[in-house]
């Protein structure tokens, strides 16, 4: 079976092709238009993905070694995400898969970040059902139990910010380029986790807030400039170590909590926001102490790709799951 995946539900346009679950090409072209704006500005994203996506996805296709009619079917992000943005992929498999007379397949973009799992080389070994998905990106954050491929509930998320969005927040605070969370990564690792404290938020059940630490990094860092102007720039590590320390705490006190609740002790974390070192090495500390399972996907199955798209098409392929042209994006789409 070969699938071609498109993703375009943000500002990434990617297609990849999968040979069953082994990858064969994996494209992704990173808008940079919207550094300058500090964030991603929709119609721009849309119109960048217009440019991108057939060239996208002929390197895909050439990289992949194939041609276009040993293509089995094309999965495509039908949401969450940008309208704007999910209209492109969207209108482009529905057509592409209308010429080539070829099945078409809808993914959930959320699932698509728990499924990268099962992708051949995504990591050293494959969850085993169940398992909880740890969804963490730059509009989610979830944990989510996973029973089956397609049978899979969200038992916590976050009631306002997702972690991502505190990351690139917390970047522009600190005058980093956009997305500040690559950032904050790389200077909490040379710096202080224990040099400044940031209370965590008090939220019931599974449940998640970061809207508060970002407020409270806000003050923090008005108080601090008004005594030292050059407050950020001098302590800029121990601030980003500060952060850190206290996001994967969070999220660490709240996997403690569904590991009770549900008894499962298999964890796999995904989303962009995964790639982060200090919550990869968290959860590795965490098998050694509490015998978890963590499954960590490769970087490149982290942020955005199609290959997570494809393996979700491909499951669904399996299932013959199929859906006709009639079919739109949606931007809220849960899991
Ligand atoms: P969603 O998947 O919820 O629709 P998205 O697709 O925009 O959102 P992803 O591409 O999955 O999000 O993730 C992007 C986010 O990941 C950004 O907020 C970015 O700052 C964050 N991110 C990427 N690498 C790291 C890292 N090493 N540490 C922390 N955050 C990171
Ligand atoms: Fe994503």
């Amino acid at each position: 079976i070969y699938i071609l995946g498109i993703e375009s539900s943000c500002d990434d346009t990617a297609a990849a092709v999968l040979h069953n679950a082994s990858i064969l090409s994996n494209v992704v072209a990173t808008q940079e238009v919207h550094q300058k704006y500090g964030g991603v500005v929709p119609e721009l994203a849309s119109r960048a993905h217009q440019q991108n996506i057939v060239p996208v996805i002929d390197q895909a296709i050439k990289e992949a070694g194939i041609t276009k009619d040993q293509i089995s079917a094309i999965a495509f992000t039908r949401g969450p995400g940008l309208m704007g943005s999910l209209l492109v992929g969207t209108s482009f498999a529905k057509s592409m898969a209308m010429a080539l007379q070829i099945p078409l397949i809808e993914v959930n973009h959320m699932q698509a970040h728990i499924l990268a799992h099962f992708i051949d080389d995504a990591s050293e070994r494959k969850p085993n059902f169940p398992f909880l998905g740890l969804t963490i990106s730059g509009g989610h954050t979830q944990i989510v139990k996973v029973e089956d491929y397609f049978k899979m509930s969200v038992i916590g998320e976050t009631l306002d910010d997702a972690v991502g969005e505190a990351y690139d927040k917390c970047g522009k605070m600190l005058g980093l380029p956009y997305p500040g969370g690559p950032l904050i990564d790389k200077y909490a690792h040379e710096g202080n986790p224990k040099a400044f404290a940031f209370t965590k938020p008090k939220v019931d059940g599974l449940n998640f807030s970061f809207s508060g630490l970002k407020t409270a990094v806000l003050y923090f860092l008005q108080r601090e400039e008004k005594k030292n102007p050059h407050f950020i720039e001098e302590n800029l590590k121990d601030i980003c170590a500060s952060f850190q320390h206290t996001v994967v705490n969070i999220l660490l006190d709240k996997l403690k909590k569904a590991v009770n609740e549900t008894k499962i002790k298999e964890i796999a974390i995904g989303g962009g926001v995964s790639a982060n070192k200090g919550i990869r090495a968290m959860l590795k500390e965490q098998e050694q102490k509490r015998n978890w399972i963590a499954h960590i996907p490769k970087f490149e199955y982290t942020t955005d790709n199609a290959a997570m798209i494809a393996i979700v098409g491909h499951y669904k392929f399996l299932q013959k799951d199929f859906t006709d042209s009639s079919i739109s994006a949606k931007a809220r789409y849960s899991i």
